[in-house]
């Protein structure tokens, strides 16, 4: 009796410590082996391009550091993104895009959506059980998750909604920089996806409540409101989903794009009355791939006063090189024109990239040594992202 109560205890012990180790060791693992940096010599940046990199206001449409188990207030040594490297790299504001649902097998072609990668996320990162079978928990969790940052380090570090709260968090930023500290980083909340709404129109509001201000209609697979640009029927918007646009627009939401079926996307064109955003993506004639929407889409886009986020990885650009980013950068402002170009960088969706966010003034070093002009810089680095929220964010 003694022996077999020994052998239980021994084996309960032993499955904490593999859970435990699972977490500890496992998760910091999984994300290494997920979100990589190239391995590189240091960028050298000449001290005159340093000062004008110092000088610009920078925004990134794109991000996912909210689904991986790191402290975004701490810097790591692996991942992309985190608060201290956004300060690092003097990136003003950046968009934390939650993912609700990734297929197993993901890929550019064809997904069905059946079996999802985050529900093992969830548990092994020992989200809160609400969020293991639920997709509209997964991202009230990673908003929370966000605007506990903020209030761990409010010096460093906001979360905003609202033009208002834009335009103050960026003047206290420059007041910051200008006494020759590092600047307020500013975060916004966008959602992968309206999978995440569960099928219930209503659930916009409740994601609108819990902060989020750019909402893409898709990932991998076709949900409720739609084809998706890598799903099974490339179909256009649903009845559903052209309510949600409704919706979408009378809360003054930014509609994303990305990951949308082109049918999806000429219907959302059609229907909004409002500029959209294509967050993270590259262009089909500077790199033919199937993650990137034809050029005449993007002119579309463009001509109803929407912006191009560039993308630092494979999918979008091919060659991920920052020189190479920037060639494609330019074949899109030669497409679209230097006022709807912007920065979508995929940092932490599963990317291999060149740099992380604390090195991101080697794009403004290519953009010089390609031949860039200061405004084409500034405006492409975020200028032209500023305006746009300024413009199109809620009151
Ligand atoms: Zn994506």
């Amino acid at each position: 009796m003694k022996m077999l109560r020994k052998i239980f205890v021994g084996i309960i012990l032993l499955g904490g410590v593999l859970f435990g180790l699972l977490i500890f060791v496992g998760q910091p693992k999984i994300e290494q082996s997920m979100n990589k940096v190239l391995a590189h010599a240091p960028y050298v940046i000449a001290p005159e391009v340093q000062i004008l990199h110092d000088t610009l206001t920078i925004v990134d449409w794109h991000c996912d550091a909210t689904l991986w188990a790191r402290d975004l207030t701490k810097k790591s040594n692996y991942g992309h993104v985190d608060i201290p490297r956004l300060g690092q790299g003097n990136v003003a504001i950046q968009m934390f895009t939650a993912v609700t649902k990734s297929p197993k097998g993901q890929n550019y072609e064809k997904n069905t959506g059946d079996f999802d990668n985050i529900t093992l996320l969830a548990v092994t990162q020992l989200w809160p059980p609400a969020t293991w079978n639920s997709l509209t928990q997964r991202a009230l969790f990673q908003a929370k998750k966000l605007d506990e940052c903020a209030a761990r380090v409010p010096d460093q570090f906001r979360v905003v909604t609202s033009q208002t709260e834009l335009s103050r968090a960026l003047s206290l930023r420059t007041k910051m920089k200008n006494k020759g500290e590092t600047g307020l980083v500013i975060g916004m909340l966008g959602i992968e996806g309206l999978h995440a709404l569960e099928g219930k129109l209503e659930n916009i509001q409740v994601l609108y409540d819990a902060g989020y201000r750019m909402m893409g209609f898709h990932h991998f697979f076709d949900n409720r409101t739609g084809g998706s640009l890598h799903g099974l029927s490339r179909a256009g918007l649903t009845d559903f989903g052209r309510r949600a646009v409704k919706k979408l627009d009378e809360l003054s939401v930014v509609i994303d794009l990305s990951h949308s079926s082109p049918a999806v996307v000429d219907d959302i064109l059609e229907l909004t009355s409002r500029p959209c955003v294509v967050s993270h993506t590259g262009v089909t004639s500077a790199h033919a791939s199937p993650r990137n929407l034809s050029d005449e889409q993007m002119v579309k886009i463009a001509q109803k006063g929407g912006l191009i986020a560039m993308g630092y990885w494979e999918g979008a650009v091919g060659d991920i090189s920052p020189r190479n980013i920037v060639r494609s950068i330019r074949h899109a402002m030669d497409l679209v024109g230097e006022n709807h170009v912007s920065l979508g960088s995929d940092f932490d969706g599963s990317t291999t990239t060149s740099f992380d966010t604390s090195e991101i003034s080697i794009l403004t070093q290519e953009m010089v040594n390609a031949g860039f002009s200061k405004q084409e810089i500034a405006k492409v680095m975020g200028e032209n992202a500023v305006n746009f929220l300024m413009a199109h964010l809620p009151n």
